[in-house]
């Protein structure tokens, strides 16, 4: 292919797109506009860059799936025309960001990379430069006809992951994000390498399909050594609680109590999807392998295996938004849909 690849660069807020105000020292957002300005180095790519950035850039704490709606928009009306976009949030939580990007796009050939930074762009010791560039170059590679990639992908301190396979695991580090269950798809050394075992195969023969709808009626009950009937029962007794994402132990074990087993048996009689995901970072949740997760496996919770936390809420929306059949629910989530589980 001869054509230079046109790179839509998303500018959601976040610490990557702020300077510092050298009169007050605060940080403030910069007109993203202006970005090759600030980051010259960006001529030298062999991509065209056009920016878009939200009005009012919001810190990722402020994060929800009106904004995911609005990222996917922004994807969805630029798709033909372009060929690879870069999203730039915030750290804290890019990873719910990105993973429910990847389940609203169903046949995604192209690549959406997420990326952001530690310290701001202005900061003389900033990790954002890095992180930009690359994420960009990364858009912009090329197989021959087709993107080098076409998933989600979050690029962060010199490696690319699966999005929906990551976390954030530092708030001080620049390898803040982690993979714990998927390897990584890629590392930037002197060369851009690709794992290409890992990395989804690109075709271009399925229609685009961007859904939109989130259901937020779900929790995360976090499960602890103590944890009492009043606040399991109270939890599980919101109204109109529609799903759950239960954070066991280890390989997905939990209480035997005869009272938490009823709770949990009442909520999924009241059609309440309740995930079990396991508190570890790395490892998978094995229903069964212990009588403390057997009573769970009996009940027909479902299995999480490997899912992160964060996909997990992103997923749970997702289906929920979808109105799947109640028969139907639990193997669709069991089902890897984007590469998030194993
Ligand atoms: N609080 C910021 C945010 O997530 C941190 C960052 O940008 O990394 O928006």
């Amino acid at each position: 292919m001869t054509k230079i690849p046109n790179i839509l660069l998303i500018y959601t807020g976040g610490t990557i797109g702020m300077i510092k105000d050298y009169k007050s020292n605060a940080l403030k957002a910069f007109d993203f506009d202006q970005i090759k300005e600030k980051i010259p180095e960006l001529n030298l790519l062999d991509c065209v860059i056009q920016t878009i950035s939200f009005d009012n850039p919001i810190d990722s704490s402020n994060m929800s799936p009106k904004y995911w709606v609005k990222i996917a928009k922004i994807i969805e009306k630029h798709y033909h025309k372009i060929d690879g976009f870069v999203v730039l949030s915030g750290t804290d939580t890019m990873s719910y960001t990105a993973s429910a990007i990847s389940f609203m796009f169903e046949n995604l050939s192209k690549p959406v990379i997420f990326t952001g930074s530690q310290l701001p762009i202005g900061d003389l010791r900033t990790d954002a430069k890095e992180n930009l560039i690359t994420a960009i170059q990364i858009a912009a590679t090329r197989d021959g006809d087709l993107p080098k990639i076409g998933e989600v992908c979050l690029y962060f301190e010199y490696k690319l992951y699966r999005a929906n396979r990551t976390t954030k695991v530092s708030a001080s580090q620049f390898e803040a994000f982690n993979s714990p269950n998927y390897p990584e798809l890629g590392e930037s050394g002197v060369h851009l390498y690709f794992n290409n075992n890992v990395l989804k195969k690109v075709t271009q023969n399925k229609t685009l399909i961007v859904r939109k709808i989130f259901n937020t009626n779900i929790v995360i009950l976090k499960l602890f050594p103590g944890i009492n009937k009043e606040v399991v029962k109270s939890i599980l007794e919101i109204s109109d609680l529609k799903g759950v994402v239960l954070e066991t132990f280890g390989a997905g074990n939990a209480p035997t109590s005869k009272w938490f087993i009823n709770l949990i048996q009442k909520a999924l009689k009241k059609n309440i999807a309740i995930v079990n995901v396991s508190q570890c970072i790395n490892g998978s949740v094995l229903l069964g392998h212990y009588e403390t997760s057997n009573h769970l496996k009996s009940l027909g919770i479902i299995d999480g295996k490997d899912i992160t936390t964060e996909s997990a809420i992103a997923k749970l929306m997702y289906l929920i938004g979808e109105n799947i059949a109640q028969n139907k629910f639990k193997k669709l989530f069991e089902t890897a849909l984007r590469g998030e589980m194993s």
